[in-house]
This record gives C-alpha cells, sequence and structure tokens, in this order.
C-alpha cells in the first residue's frame, strides 16, 4: 500500500493551495480528485486582500496577477436609479488593496502546476469513500476507475467541497441550509465602461454584477430561489435584454450567450460544522464553512485556511505529534473569522438580493451612507475583505444611524 505524509481530498482551490504549502516543506502529498481534469469555468471568482494575501505566503501571487484582473472601486448602482455608492479599495491599510476577478480554472491551474512542480501527486477521477483510523497512521479507501484503491497516511485532510464525505465519515454535526439567494453566472465580451470599475446593480428583487476579466466580463444574476424555470420560459432573448437593460453599455458584449448551457446556475449551501477536525483528519474550506456568496468570500477563506492548516501540520511532522489537540490550533485560529463572514455575508445578502421592501430600502440606505463617509467605508471594506474578524457595536451602529 503507498503510503503518504497527508492526503487531501478535493483538488479544488482549498487543496490544492494546501498541496503546495506543504509540499513547499517537502510532504509527500497525494491529492484525491473525482474530476477528470480541470475544465474552463463559465464564471469568475473574486479574490479578495486576505486570498491575495494568501497567495502571496505561497509565493504564487505574482503568477496570479496576470490571469485575473485588478479592480480598484465597486460602483453600486440603483437599477434605472443613480449611484449609490462607489467603493474604493485603496483605502484599505493592506499591501494588497484591490480585488482581483479570475476565472477560477486558471486559478486551479497556477496552483495545479506549483504542486506537480514540487512533486506533489494528484490522482484525478479518484473519489474519495472512507476512512479507517489506525495507531499511528490513516487508511483512505477510494474508487478510481471502477477500482478500489487504498493507501495510507499521517494526515487526511478534506478539501472536498459543501457536500464533503470526508466530513460525513468524521460523523460530527453539522448543519446545512440552501442559501435563499441563487444565481446565473457567465462570462461575456469585454465592455468599455468596466476598464475602470466593477458594478453591482440593484433594486427590490433584483440584483446583478459586472467585472471584468482579461478579455471579458464576468456577469452575476440573482435569482430567488424556485424562479430558474419561470426565467427561462421567457425565453434567452428576454433575459439578455434584461441584462441589457440594467447595464446598457453592455450592448454587443454578451451575443457569445447562445444558450443556457453558457451560464452556470448556482444554488449555493450553507454549512455549519460542530468541529473541523478529528484524530489525524480535518476538513477546511466549503467542508467546513461554505457561505453565502454575497461577500464572496468562499475561495478566499479557504485559501486562508490552507495556509493556517498547512502551518499546523508542518508543526505536527517537527515535534512529531499527531495527538487530537494539535489540529485544534488550526481550528481556533481561523473558526471567529470564518464565523463573522458567514454572519455579515447571509446579513449583506438579506439586503442586497432580497423581496422584501423594507430590506431593500434599508439595503439602499447602507450603500448610500458607506458611499458618502470614508471612514465607513473603510470599516465596511475591512470586513467585507476578510482583514477583521469582527465590527464593534459602535460600529454596527454607524452603518444604521
Ligand atoms: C456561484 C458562486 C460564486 C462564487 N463566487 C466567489 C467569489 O467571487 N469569491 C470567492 O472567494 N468565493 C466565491 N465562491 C465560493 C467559492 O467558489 C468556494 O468557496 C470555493 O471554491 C471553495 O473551495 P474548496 O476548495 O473548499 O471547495 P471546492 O471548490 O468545492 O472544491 C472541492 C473539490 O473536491 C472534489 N471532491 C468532492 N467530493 C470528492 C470526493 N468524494 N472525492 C474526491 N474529490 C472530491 C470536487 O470535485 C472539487 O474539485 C462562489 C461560489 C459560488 C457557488
Amino acid at each position: 500500500m503507498q503510503s503518504y505524509d497527508v492526503v487531501i481530498v478535493g483538488g479544488g482551490i482549498g487543496g490544492l493551495a494546501l498541496g503546495c504549502r506543504l509540499a513547499n516543506d517537502k510532504r509527500a502529498v497525494l491529492i484525491l480528485e473525482a474530476r477528470p481534469g480541470i475544465s474552463p469555468s463559465h464564471r469568475g471568482l473574486t479574490l479578495q486582500p486576505n486570498g491575495l494575501e494568501a497567495l502571496q505566503k505561497l509565493a504564487l501571487l505574482e503568477r496570479t496577477l496576470p490571469t485575473g484582473s485588478k479592480i480598484h472601486t465597486v460602483a453600486w448602482y440603483e437599477i434605472n436609479g443613480g449611484l449609490l455608492a462607489s467603493l474604493d479599495y485603496s483605502l484599505l491599510d493592506h499591501p494588497q488593496n484591490y480585488l482581483l476577478t479570475v476565472v477560477p480554472s486558471e486559478l486551479e491551474q497556477v496552483l495545479r502546476d506549483e504542486f506537480s512542480r514540487k512533486n506533489g501527486v494528484v490522482h484525478e477521477s479518484a473519489s474519495f469513500e472512507g476512512f479507517k483510523l489506525c495507531n499511528d497512521h490513516v487508511q483512505v479507501k477510494s474508487r478510481r476507475y471502477g477500482s478500489t484503491a487504498e493507501c495510507s497516511t499521517k494526515i487526511l485532510v478534506g478539501a472536498d467541497g459543501a457536500d464533503s464525505r470526508v466530513r460525513t465519515a468524521l460523523h460530527v454535526k453539522t448543519q446545512t441550509r440552501e442559501c435563499p439567494d441563487h444565481f446565473l453566472f457567465m462570462l461575456v465580451g469585454p465592455v468599455d465602461a468596466l476598464r475602470q470599475e466593477a458594478r453591482q446593480y440593484l433594486s427590490l428583487g433584483k440584483m446583478a454584477g459586472f467585472f471584468p476579466v482579461p478579455g471579458g466580463t464576468y456577469i452575476f444574476y440573482y435569482l430567488p430561489r424556485g424562479k430558474l424555470n419561470g426565467l427561462k420560459a421567457e425565453g434567452l432573448d428576454s433575459f439578455k435584454n434584461e441584462l441589457q437593460k440594467i447595464m446598457p453599455e453592455l450592448a454587443g458584449s454578451i451575443n457569445n450567450l447562445q444558450s443556457w448551457d453558457d451560464m452556470t446556475y448556482a444554488a449555493p449551501k450553507r454549512i455549519k460544522v460542530q468541529s473541523w477536525v478529528g484524530d489525524r483528519v480535518a476538513i477546511i474550506g466549503d467542508a467546513a464553512h461554505a457561505l453565502d456568496p454575497s461577500w464572496a468570500q468562499g475561495a478566499n477563506m479557504t485559501l486562508q485556511d490552507a495556509i493556517s492548516l498547512g502551518d499546523t501540520i508542518e508543526g505536527s511532522f517537527q515535534s512529531d505529534d499527531f495527538s487530537s489537540d494539535r489540529p485544534k490550533t488550526y481550528e481556533n485560529a481561523r473558526r471567529k473569522q470564518t464565523t463573522f463572514i458567514q454572519k455579515q455575508a447571509d446579513r449583506s445578502a438579506r439586503l442586497t438580493s432580497t423581496e422584501s421592501r423594507f430590506n431593500s430600502w434599508l439595503g439602499k440606505r447602507v450603500l448610500r451612507k458607506t458611499g458618502t463617509n470614508r471612514r465607513l467605508m473603510r470599516i465596511a471594506l475591512n470586513a467585507s475583505c476578510g482583514l477583521t474578524d469582527h465590527f464593534t457595536i459602535g460600529e454596527q451602529l454607524r452603518f444604521l444611524l
């Protein structure tokens, strides 16, 4: 049976980033990935200062920058109305005081190349099935090309997303809830108006975002749960007209949308897990704390988890201490911030993608207030960029009063 220092289930952004972190210290790492390979995504992904900082710790920021579009300003508009707020990320006191919109498959490729360069092993089309805890190792069972395979490892990590099978095998208490805000995602042609800024538009029951990516534009369109079939019944042309009505400068850039298959539909989940670690086993990223996408923080937090857990695992190897208390260091370091961001993302979603008149009014009021007060803007961006783990009571009141 092949044996490894660490086996990671899931070769998404979190699993690959952790693989890179551990391969940096020359650990023998195997990634089991259910997909047959990396296929081009139909969507974009916003990297924020906390995720960019994690990439810098992996010495991968310079390689990632050319794959994305740097954004310093996100302008929020009311649909058929005026500017609500222009959020200026350069206000942040952080070396990466900007957003970077990438296509997720391209980020995965950067991570995958680095992992392979450092002799990390990826088994594609390999589905994790279960594990058995032994005295000084973990036995891992997977299925690949119709056959069962087994390997052994000192530590097993589940980076296998919101429906994590590693989490299930750990038998930890988990609360799962479907987020009320579903989304359609797509990549279209470039839009001149988006060279300087990204834009988000909202009104009662509607929200859409338009973010530049190299050579194109990434669009996300909010759909309340259960409304997809109704939208499709009205036809693709009607939807394209709707997008153009929201942002008239789009004209001509959405010709590549020829069918609904050119878009991705997402019904995100919010996951709360009682414990992220067990003896020789840990979970990271969406497996531990999937959240509402309104703060665009999932991948950024996964990257931070990868660095934190990587440091903890390295500590275990260096001190030859694999006791159950060790991995708690990682959970203790990450739990407060992820819980804070999950809660704030829920709140934001309630105010910006909502069918409620009161919430919609309040959301616009908070945006206007934030847009006109630089101090408040810095507080808001510091939080949404993953640079803090709390608001003081005074700060919370300032957004409302
Ligand atoms: C619509 C949408 C938009 C988003 N936009 C943003 C954004 O702008 N910014 C941001 O930071 N986040 C965003 N997110 C969230 C972000 O995509 C996720 O939080 C992030 O991808 C989580 O990374 P992960 O590595 O933890 O899990 P995943 O990306 O889900 O990766 C899990 C991997 O595990 C593999 N796997 C699953 N089960 C098994 C198994 N049994 N055996 C082997 N492999 C397995 C899967 O194939 C997958 O490759 C968005 C999410 C959605 C849904």
